[in-house]
């Protein structure tokens, strides 16, 4: 049987995460599922806003049932699009333009049309570790070599001296993911304005075109800190934004994509999203998701549990002795292992029945990721599960 032998070993190899994430379920069915406790998947707990689901319910009852669960142009509804623009301009006081937006089921669609817009063959694309693993299969699918730049131990902030290095003639892309899976570490301004400095300063040495491609599905859950807006201080930025966690609605797949109008030829690099688009199959996103988020531009997520989770568990861990990433946003923390080996210590945790994932495969080693997207009960019964662990290290 002649197929595609690599993805048929994508499609067998399931992620880290989702082998815990399976590996809940069954200890679920086998010990109740209040004595596991499952930190692996990035699930929003909290429910999509009430705004949301009235306004679903709203479009099913008023509008035109043909207009409303029919096809929209290939980018998505222009009405949808001036809406989303209209709220970049208002929000981040940038100029936006819906021909320049393009509707995507979610960051993963909107991160593979833009790499498959972009790469060329043999092109190079930077990622900073840790990083999403998916970046691998998105990058490498789209024909260029992935290259890893591990991130400032400590604070999680760009290593600029190790990035520069990883900086060659063949770089297209650098993605950023602010705030960040695993680490939930924001990038300050001051690190937005060195990197976008780099990069123009490389452009100009090499002569070609680097974007920026920013990962933007957790913008919004954010506790303290702001998340600067990328296209104010780089130009040849493509924003990669989805609804999934900041409105709870990962399994509806929608996003956006936003192509910077002061990208070079940001025309002819919008063009190549709509091609990239069609050429994966990602044209029309779903109409009914779109005229949702296209009337709930402006709703932020409740973030007080996830607040409250993330006070919880960081201060309860580094009273115990664990060593914590500081978690500016999204809704994982980051927690250096206390022996060397990720995986022993995930093992090790199983035994409590706490389910983590190791970062090795977000190219970092030495430490866990610990969702808190989960209810505030799992983590206060977890604690001294957590504590447990650490004295078995003492
Ligand atoms: N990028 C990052 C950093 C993520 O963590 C995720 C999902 O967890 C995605 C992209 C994919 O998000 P979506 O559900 O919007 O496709």
């Amino acid at each position: 049987m002649m197929i595609n032998e690599k993805m048929a070993a994508l499609g067998k190899k399931r992620s880290v995460i989702r082998e815990i994430f399976e590996y809940a379920k069954i200890r679920r069915a086998e010990i109740g599922a209040e004595n596991v406790f499952d930190f692996s998947i990035g699930n929003p707990s909290v429910p999509t806003p009430k705004r949301v689901t009235e306004t679903m319910e709203r479009l099913i009852r008023e509008k035109d049932p043909v207009a409303l669960h029919g096809y929209t142009s290939a980018q998505g509804d222009l009405g949808v699009r001036q809406a989303i623009a209209e709220h970049i301009e208002g929000k981040f006081d940038f100029k936006a333009d819906p021909n320049l937006i393009y509707m995507t089921c979610g960051a993963a669609a909107s991160l593979t049309v833009s790499l498959n817009a972009i790469v060329n063959a043999g092109d190079e694309v930077i990622v900073l570790a840790p990083f999403f693993p998916e970046y691998r299969v998105f990058v490498e699918k789209a024909g260029a070599r992935l290259i890893e730049v591990l991130c400032r131990e400590g604070d999680f902030q760009i290593d600029f001296a190790a990035l520069e290095k990883a900086i060659t003639d063949k770089t297209k892309a650098i993605i950023v993911n602010s705030p960040n899976n695993p680490t939930g570490a924001v990038f300050s301004e001051e690190t937005i304005i060195k990197l976008a400095s780099l990069l123009n300063k490389k452009q100009t040495e090499y002569g070609r075109d680097i974007y920026i491609i920013s990962d933007e599905p957790y913008r919004e859950l954010v506790y303290e800190v702001s998340v600067p807006y990328i296209p104010k201080y780089y130009n040849n930025t493509l924003v990669c934004y989805s609804y999934s966690k900041s409105l709870s609605l990962p399994g509806e797949r929608i996003g956006y994509i936003f192509v910077s109008p002061n990208a070079g030829n940001s025309g002819e690099v919008y063009a190549a999203v709509c091609g990239a688009g069609r050429s994966l199959g990602f044209v029309c996103a779903p109409s009914l998701l779109q005229y949702t988020v296209g009337e709930c531009v402006d709703l932020l997520p409740d973030l007080t549990v996830y607040r409250k989770n993330r006070d919880l568990l960081s201060h309860s861990l580094t009273d115990y002795g664990y060593t914590v990433v500081p978690p500016d946003g999204a809704f994982y923390l980051f927690v250096k292992t206390p022996e060397e080996d990720a995986y022993a210590f995930c093992e090790r945790a199983k035994k409590y029945e706490l389910l983590l994932v190791p970062g090795d495969d977000f190219g970092c080693k030495g430490y866990v990721r610990i969702c808190y997207c989960v209810e505030t009960k799992q983590i206060e019964r977890a604690l001294p599960k957590f504590k447990a662990l650490i004295e078995e290290y003492k």
